[in-house]
């Protein structure tokens, strides 16, 4: 049996009384969906582990069966994998955005909507200033970019730039981690043991950041980049922001831990998800034209899928459209992403696989509700649905938060989810 995940991020919602009191699954026209769980077997998933916040990282690890007090090692190292830097075992990798600062406060975290080529440029500037043996900035996307310290400890607690707008950045600044501003952790090599360095402790990693910052400061406000966007009155680049760091994480790849998985893709516009998907050993498979949003390359995505799926045993494809317009508070747009999920993602494929002589289980599920009155991720179950040729259904008729409360599977919990998928077999 060959496995497929459909996730469609943030798909799942609460009751809307615009929708006379239905939720956007329920309202939405999605006849494969309901299909399939007619056919299928249905249940709930809470994806949130206790005392992790529900982010898009934390539930599609938790998906994939991974206990995230083991390998969560925040976005850094996600993102460095994504962008294809190859992390050590003594590297720190954090997301280090550049940002927009006016009068001491932050006024952007995206650098005034910097566009990759310009980000590589400033980046190459810092690595020729700031650059050492230790410190290394890495391109990444847009405003959004990689900072690489050997031996520095992540035990530090740093602001997230997008939840502080017009904030002072002074009192935003890094600081150690308590209890931890004295401790020089060992450095574990690959083979997981000690390698005899130690890392740097919290105070140190906390100063050394913070020093990084303020030459970046200076550095980017005499850039000639910068300089030109402030003569045009536009807003400029004019500070990094690192945060979010991690070390390499310690994942076994799923054909570790499922022996009937040998290789596998995932698929997703989405840096964080592509990261995950490559320390769980699945290929990446970037589709021109995937933007994340409404106007993705559904068919595109669905070509690559099928092409993946005909080769190997295993694809988790990653839809974002509904998390953005979750974010975003639009209810038309969502409901449209749901019903573009269902008729140009889960559609084709159902028909395409019905067909085939080889078994293909499909999953489809949300990572997290996103919900529109709230306009950001809740840790609550999302339903999901299992369905393969010639599966016993259950009872449930409908894919919906509501129907799938009476599914064969029930409430399960982070692992069990996989654990149950890969059962089927
Ligand atoms: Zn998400």
């Amino acid at each position: 049996m060959k496995h497929i995940i459909i996730l469609g991020d943030g798909m799942a919602d609460h009751a809307v009384e615009r929708l006379g009191g239905k939720t956007l699954l329920q309202f939405a026209d999605t006849p494969y969906m309901d299909r399939m769980a007619r056919e299928g077997r249905c249940g709930r998933l809470m994806t949130i582990p206790e005392g992790f916040h529900p982010g898009s990282e934390v539930a599609n690890t938790a998906i994939l069966g991974y206990d995230l007090n083991k390998v969560y090692e925040g976005r850094g190292p996600l993102e460095a994998a994504s962008i294809g830097y190859d992390m050590e075992p003594e590297d720190m990798a954090m997301r280090c955005n550049f940002i927009t600062l006016k009068d001491g406060t932050i006024i952007t975290h995206n650098g005034g909507n910097l566009s990759t080529e310009n980000g590589d440029k400033l980046i190459d500037y810092l690595n020729a200033n700031l650059g050492t043996e230790q410190i290394r900035f890495v391109t990444g996307i847009q405003y959004r970019h990689l900072l690489v310290i050997k031996r520095a400890s992540k035990h530090v607690v740093c602001a997230p730039p997008h939840d502080h707008p017009n904030e002072e950045w002074r009192k935003l600044l890094v600081e150690s981690e308590k209890g931890w501003e004295d401790v020089h952790e060992p450095i574990f090599g690959i083979d997981g043991n000690p390698t005899g360095e130690v890392r740097m402790s919290g105070r140190e990693t906390a100063d050394l950041l913070n020093d990084l910052i303020l030459k970046s400061q200076k550095l980017l406000s005499t850039h000639p980049f910068n300089q030109d966007k402030e003569r045009k009155g536009q807003r400029p680049a004019n500070s990094i922001w690192p945060w979010s760091g991690g070390y390499r994480p310690s994942m076994q790849t799923l054909m570790q831990h499922y022996p009937q998985v040998k290789t596998g893709s995932v698929i997703s516009a989405v840096d964080l998800i592509r990261g995950i998907g490559h320390y769980a050993g699945l290929d990446i498979i970037k589709v021109p034209g995937s933007t994340g949003l409404a106007d993705t390359n559904y068919e595109g995505k669905v070509a690559a899928a099928i092409e993946a799926l005909r080769k190997q045993d295993f694809v988790y494809l990653h839809l974002e459209a509904s998390d953005e317009a979750g974010h975003d508070g639009d209810l038309d747009l969502k409901l449209r992403t749901i019903e573009y999920l269902d008729h140009r993602i889960v559609e084709p494929i159902y028909k395409e696989v019905s067909q085939w002589d080889e078994p293909v289980c499909i999953a489809v599920l949300p990572d997290h509700p996103t919900p529109i009155e709230i306009r950001t991720h809740v840790s609550e179950p999302v339903p999901f649905l299992f369905w393969h040729k010639g599966i016993e259904p259950d009872s449930v008729q409908r894919y919906d938060e509501v129907a799938c409360v009476s599914g064969a599977y029930g409430l399960l919990h982070l692992g069990e989810f996989m654990e149950s998928f890969m059962k089927i077999d």
